[in-house]
This record gives C-alpha cells, structure tokens and sequence, in this order.
C-alpha cells in the first residue's frame, strides 16, 4: 500500500529537492483548497514549482500560460526529465503534431499543458476544455495583463475570461514584478476571486547599492575595476556604447569583451563562454545579456547609464551576487542622463502608454537620487515596507554630510549667465576654473567676472554640484540644444541673495570599505 501522496513528497520523489522554499508551500496548500492566488517572487525565486507541484497532486489537466515559446520548451523538457507527462502547444508545432497533442489532452494523458494566451482564449479551444477536466490555470509572467506592467501584451488581456468560463477552477497569477498599482491591476484583470497574495522577498541583503557621479566614466570604470577583485558586468544602454567602453576598457588593460544582440551568435555564445569559465573578468553589455545566465559568482553589476525602470536595474543588479557572498551593485549617475530618456519617453506616441512610462521612470529616478537608504527606496517600490535603514548601501555607509552652498550655487548660476545660457556642464567648469583653454580664449571668455572663480575646486565637484542645482530646478538641461544650461526661474531669488541653497557635500568616491558585512 502506498502512503498518499503530499506536497513535501512529490518535492522530494519527483522534482529531488529536499525542502521547500519560501512561500512554496504555503501557495501550493491554497491552491489543492481550489483557491485564487497571485504570487509575487522575484526572478529565481522558485515560482514554478508553485504550480507544478499541485499540478501533479490534483485529478485534471493544468494549463500554463506563458508568452515566450521558448521558455515553455525549457519547461516542459526540465518536466520530461523528472518523469513528469507535459506538452506544449504553440504556432512553433506542426499542424499534425498539434493535433496529436490535442488529442493527447482529450485522452488525459498530459499532467501540465503549456498554451500562449491567444491561444488559451481561443473559443474552440475553451471548448475542448469545458469538455476536460481542468484543475488550475496558472499565468506566468501576470504582469502582461497590466497596463501599468512593463511589458503589456494584449493577448493577455482575454484571460480575465477564463473566470467567466471556469468559475470553479482555480487560477494563480506569477509575476517577478510587484510595483502595488501592477499588483492591484492584475488581481482585477485575472477577476481573482478573495485570493491569496504571496509577497516574497525582494532583498538581495549581499549586493551592496552605490552611486556614483558619473563625470568620467572610464576613468571611474578603470578605478573601481582595478579595485576589484571577481567578475563583472556592465551595462550600457546602447550597442555603439557597449562597443566603445569595451574597446576602451580593454585599451586600459581590462580583461573585456562586449556582448549585444547585434554581434553574430557564435561569437556572443563565445563570449559568454569565456565569462562563464573566468576567462573574461568583465562583460560589457546591453540588456541582452544575462536572460538564462547564471553565474553564482558575479561580484559586482555596472551601471554605466540609467535604467528606464526599477524592475530593469532590479533584474540586471540581481545578476550580481548569486552565490550570496558580497557584492556590489553601482550606479553611475548623471542628471543628462534623465533628461535623455525623459526625451525619449517623450516620443511615446500613445498618451496613456507615455503616462505610465514616465512614472516609473521616476520611481527610478528617484532610487538614484535618494538620499536615504537606497534599500528601502527599492524594496518600497516593490510594496516591501521597510522601517528600518540596511547599513549595506552608499547612503548608509557614508550619510550625505550638507552645507550651505549658496555662494558656489551663486558662481555656477552668474557664470551661466555671463555665458549667455549656451553652454554646456564642461565648459561652464572650464570657464569656472579658469583653465586656459584656446576655445575660451578665442571666444573672450577669460575676460569674464566669473573666469577662475571656481578654481578652488575640481571638474568632478563642480559637476556634482551642478547636478545639485538641476535637481533642486534651479537650473535645467536643453537636450535639444547641445545640453546648454539654462537657468529656471527660481534662479534669479538665488543671485539676488534672497533665497539660500543647501547643498550635500559632492563625494568623489566610493570608500565605503570592505564589502558587505552581514550579520
Ligand atoms: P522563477 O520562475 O521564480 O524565476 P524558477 O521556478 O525557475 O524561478 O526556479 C529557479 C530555480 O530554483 C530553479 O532552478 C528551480 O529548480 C530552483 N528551485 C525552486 N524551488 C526550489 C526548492 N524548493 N529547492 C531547491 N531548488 C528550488
Ligand atoms: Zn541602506
């Protein structure tokens, strides 16, 4: 006689794990009760294995959504290879063996069936089901039903009728990304009915969050990495970029290769290879790189331009540290940079689509500006209140100190005035510092009050502090004009000594000493 078959037993006889993970269980026992669910797990997290473990305790068939074709063939083989009957269904099938696998389901032969949604919605294919039993719908990746999620798909948005067709059967929603109006929008679309919300956690407590002023990238980049010991990636937010800071680095002597979905596939896989193995230290990429990449030992995840969104810093950031021993996660951060994307999003055409952007764009901008605990502000984003700060981020380990930076903020605003609001950051500190330059003695700009006022400090300070002064909208970027500074409104009460700014102190560089210590 057999012993009945268990959660913990299926876990351990089918799938050879030994014990559950966080909030695995807890998912799975709501679901054999027939209830809703939607589960919040950051990537990696083990969110399959919510599914497919009830899956192989109930009677019927268990449908899984999911939008790419290629993680449902990784699936299904991974399922194969623990014995499990599993199929897929997609456009990549022939016609034939799509209709062998249908009638495979007919037949109850298949434990878990992998659909796209278009598919799923399709009324012929709602109808075979009706005919079937069906025990759970799982949707994977739940945020494409969001408009708020970043990555809708209008295929998805059928499946809220999978409640009106199947009121009793339940359906669990998967998601990686958690923002509370994503989290609020998925539970109406999917009509989940009083379900359970699983919050996991989003910490990463080993990755270290810093940022950085990013006045000279590859000098800064050549420092940190000389500092390092490890792997690393970093991330550029073009191919041409991923190309020249590779090439640059490399001249540096860094061990480097660039790696973009616009290099053949042999020598990206070659690429790739050589990281895996510790021949390549460091990788320069765009987002293509990491998708199904893991390397447990990835010390330390560049930023070298701003992310559009939280959930993207979050993901490439998580590359780092797998292993759990100390990393670091920098950011390299310029206000250009903002205003750059902030163009972009600009040139969204749909207005609903522009509106959301820009919102998202601002929890991350507001991540890079912070100037309390980067942890919270990143955890809070993903609806993970945190009362208390972490000790393991830049803003922790080295509190910004401020001062009364009225009388710079008066050099850097009366300069831009004399140079009549044309010029960009560089320029204006080369005017500021009094350097000999032939274009600002050919152009008369040594003879101006404000040339080598500045003198008292660096490029890097100065460009800190005009970062300072944009952010507090005192002054503003022309993107359209070269990045010529412009001077705000709020400017003039400044010069004329009405107003007084506060300033935090510049830090110049990350000295935060040994990495990580977790208690
Ligand atoms: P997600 O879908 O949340 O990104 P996966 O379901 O792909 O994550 O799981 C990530 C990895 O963790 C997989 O390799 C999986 O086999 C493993 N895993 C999941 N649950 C457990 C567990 N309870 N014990 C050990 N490994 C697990
Ligand atoms: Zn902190």
């Amino acid at each position: 006689m057999s012993e009945a078959k268990t959660p913990l037993s299926v876990l351990r006889e089918v799938f050879g794990y030994n014990s559950f993970r966080e909030g695995q269980e807890q998912v799975i026992q709501a679901c054999l009760a027939g209830r809703d669910s939607l589960v919040l797990m950051p990537t990696g997290g083990g969110k399959s294995l919510c599914y497919q473990v009830p899956a192989l305790l109930m009677p019927g068939l268990t449908l899984v959504v999911s939008p790419l074709i290629s993680l449902m063939k990784d699936q299904v083989d991974a399922l194969l290879a623990c014995g499990v009957s599993a199929a897929y269904l997609t456009s990549a099938l022939s016609r034939q063996e799509q209709l062998e696998v249908l009638a495979r389901v007919q037949d109850g032969k298949y434990k878990l069936l992998y659909v796209a949604p278009e598919r799923l919605v399709h009324p012929d294919f709602i109808h075979r089901l009706q005919h079937i039993d069906v025990s759970l719908f799982a949707v994977d990746e739940a945020h494409c039903v969001s408009h708020w999620g970043h990555d809708f798909r209008q295929d998805y948005m059928a499946l809220g009728q999978l409640k009106h067709f199947f009121p009793s059967v339940p359906v669990m929603g998967l998601t990686a990304t958690a923002d509370p109006a994503t989290r609020a929008d998925i539970l109406q679309q999917l009509r989940l009915d009083a379900p359970l919300v699983y919050q996991g956690s989003f910490d990463r407590p080993n990755i270290r969050y810093t940022q950085l002023q990013k006045y000279k990238p590859m000098d800064q980049l050549e420092a940190y990495i000389k500092g390092q010991e490890g792997s690393g990636i970093i991330y550029c937010n073009s191919r041409k970029k991923v190309e020249d800071v590779s090439f640059k680095l490399a001249n540096r002597g860094i061990n480097c290769a660039g790696y973009h979905a616009g290099m053949e596939s042999e020598i990206r896989e070659i690429v790739q290879r050589k990281f895996l193995t510790d021949h390549i230290d460091v990788i320069v990429a765009t987002v293509a790189f990491g998708m199904g990449i893991n390397k447990p030992n990835v010390r330390f995840v560049i930023h070298h331009d701003l992310p559009r969104t939280i959930e993207s810093y979050y993901q490439e950031t998580g590359r780092a540290g797998r292993d759990g021993s100390p990393a670091e996660a920098l950011l390299l951060f310029d206000e250009k940079d903002v205003a750059r994307i902030r163009e972009w999003i600009g040139l969204t055409e749909n207005p609903q689509r522009q509106a959301v952007e820009l919102q998202r764009f601002a929890a991350m901008e507001a991540f890079a500006e912070s100037q309390t605990c980067r942890r919270q502000v990143l955890l809070n984003y993903f609806g993970q209140y945190n009362a208390s700060a972490c000790g393991n981020c830049d803003i922790c380990l080295d509190p910004p100190k401020r001062f009364d930076g009225t009388v710079a903020a008066q050099k850097v605003l009366s300069c831009i005035l004399r140079l009549e609001q044309a010029v960009a950051s560089q320029y204006l500190i080369d005017v500021l510092r009094g350097k000999k330059l032939k274009r600002i003695i050919d152009s008369g700009h040594d003879q101006l009050s404000t040339y080598g006022i500045g003198k008292d400090e660096s490029d890097a300070w100065w460009h800190n502090l005009i970062n300072q002064l944009i952010h507090q909208g005192l002054v503003r970027v022309d993107i359209t004009q070269n990045a010529m500074l412009k001077l705000n409104e709020a400017a003039r009460a400044v010069l004329k000594g009405e107003m007084t700014v506060s300033l935090a102190v510049p830090r110049m560089s990350l000295n935060l000493g040994k990495k990580a210590k977790l208690d």
